[in-house]
């Protein structure tokens, strides 16, 4: 008997089959592969987006916004969709950021994070009025530098390394020494030389994790966040205005993994945005997020090419693979490596445990290890879900020189 590792998932007792074919954005996948004429592609379906946000915007405080970090899915259309939806946008380069004021954005409310922010770089954003999260003291000379050299004053924030550590995220930031941000012990000097240099201060922005499923630990790395935000203020005469509490809301990826409680965040963030105007008046109060908007609503679509046997397990070969899709194949960040849900697109009945793997040449290159689901034969098709963050933009699609993969917006 083979081995089955999977267990059930909640997004895969969610899926929606019509004639027996997988529905996203209300089409059948097999129509939408027809349509885009060649696979593998990623699916983005805007209705779950649009829900996403409202779901969010029902449980946080009016007065917080939300901005949408680029880098989880810079597809145009995602952005543009998102603009339509959010407050804001944080980008991490240049190339986000034409993609991000071709949406016709108030570039006030554009945000430039990143530890290694080129010359040019900063120029295109103070040119634009974009503003700068500065991630260190000699960043920030340069900033000044090029805005007397363009005659404009640079729109700045300090984004702060914190003192503290965002407890069970899926990636940690803080508390420790870092290439990003400011150690917070160094921001009250700092300051004093933004306000000699005649920068336009703006605030602070603090990010402290990633992929957190826990509403206490957020809870409690938010009341911290406030605490160290209002002291920092403290120590300067510029005035706070802006305030970019990070975010770092995940969502669930593997088997015994529970989605984020919203409404236990109902408290922390009302609590949070009271404090920070007691303390600073009428801030503008920022929560940035990239995969918790839009992480849920992609899918990627493979097809099997062929299947085989070999000592007892069946492997399903697919034309996709972690060339496009690094996450799923669990070499994006992930200590052990476990299964994203994924699912045959035609529910045939008949149950299989299959290997799904792509077609590269390294074992690394495995989507699904010992999955049970509708038996596959060539040319059917497979869905990884939970695929819309972190999908084809952050995944190595020139290794082995295979075709690149399509993006598909619904
Ligand atoms: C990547 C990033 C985000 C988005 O993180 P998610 O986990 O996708 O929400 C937000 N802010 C900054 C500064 C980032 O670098």
């Amino acid at each position: 008997m083979i081995e089955q590792l999977e267990l059930t998932h909640a997004a895969l007792e969610a899926l929606e089959y019509e004639d027996g074919v997988l529905l996203w954005g209300g089409r059948k996948v097999t129509d939408i592969a027809a349509d885009i004429g060649m696979t593998p592609f990623y699916a983005y379906d805007r209705a779950r987006m649009t829900q996403r946000v409202a779901e969010l915007r029902a449980a946080l405080p009016k007065k917080m916004h939300l901005h949408y970090a680029m880098k989880a899915n810079p597809m145009p259309s995602v952005v543009q969709h998102m603009v339509g939806l959010v407050d804001g946008l944080d980008i991490a380069s240049e190339g986000e950021m034409h993609v991000a004021l071709e949406t016709g954005i108030n570039p006030n409310d554009v945000s430039f994070a990143g530890p290694g922010k080129r010359n040019d770089e900063l120029s295109a954003a103070i040119k634009a009025g974009i503003t700068i999260n500065m991630e260190s003291e000699t960043e920030m000379r340069r900033i000044a530098a090029l805005g007397n050299a363009l005659g404009r004053q640079p729109k700045v924030a300090i984004r702060v390394n914190p003192s503290f550590e965002l407890k069970t995220a899926g990636m940690k930031m803080g508390g420790r020494p870092s290439q990003f941000g400011v150690d917070a012990e160094r921001v009250p000097a700092m300051l004093d030389e933004v306000q000699q240099l005649g920068l336009h201060f703006r605030g602070f922005h603090v990010f402290s994790g990633s992929q957190n499923l826990r509403a206490e630990a957020i809870e409690e790395s938010m009341d911290k966040t406030v605490e160290l935000v209002l002291a920092l203020a403290a120590t300067t005469k510029l005035e706070t205005t802006l305030v970019n509490l990070g975010g770092g809301l995940g969502i669930p990826y593997f088997p015994k993994e529970r989605p984020l409680d919203l409404a236990a965040l109902t408290p922390s963030t009302t609590r949070a945005t009271e404090r920070l105007m007691a303390g600073l008046g009428d801030v503008e109060i920022i929560m940035e997020l990239g995969r918790y908007l839009v992480g849920e609503s992609g899918i990627y679509v493979t097809r099997v090419i062929e299947v085989k046997e070999s000592r007892g397990s069946y492997f399903a070969i697919c034309d996709g693979g972690l060339h496009h899709h690094l996450s799923a194949s669990g070499n994006f960040g992930q200590v052990i490596r476990k299964n994203y849900p994924v699912a045959a697109v035609l529910n045939t009945g008949a149950q299989k445990t299959v290997s799904i793997v792509g077609p590269l040449c390294t074992p690394l290159d495995l989507l699904g290890d010992r999955v049970t689901m509708s038996e596959l034969a060539p040319g059917d098709l497979v869905v990884v879900l939970q695929s819309g963050a972190y999908g084809k933009t952050a995944s190595p699609e020139s290794f082995l020189s295979h075709p690149s993969c399509q993006e598909y917006f619904i």
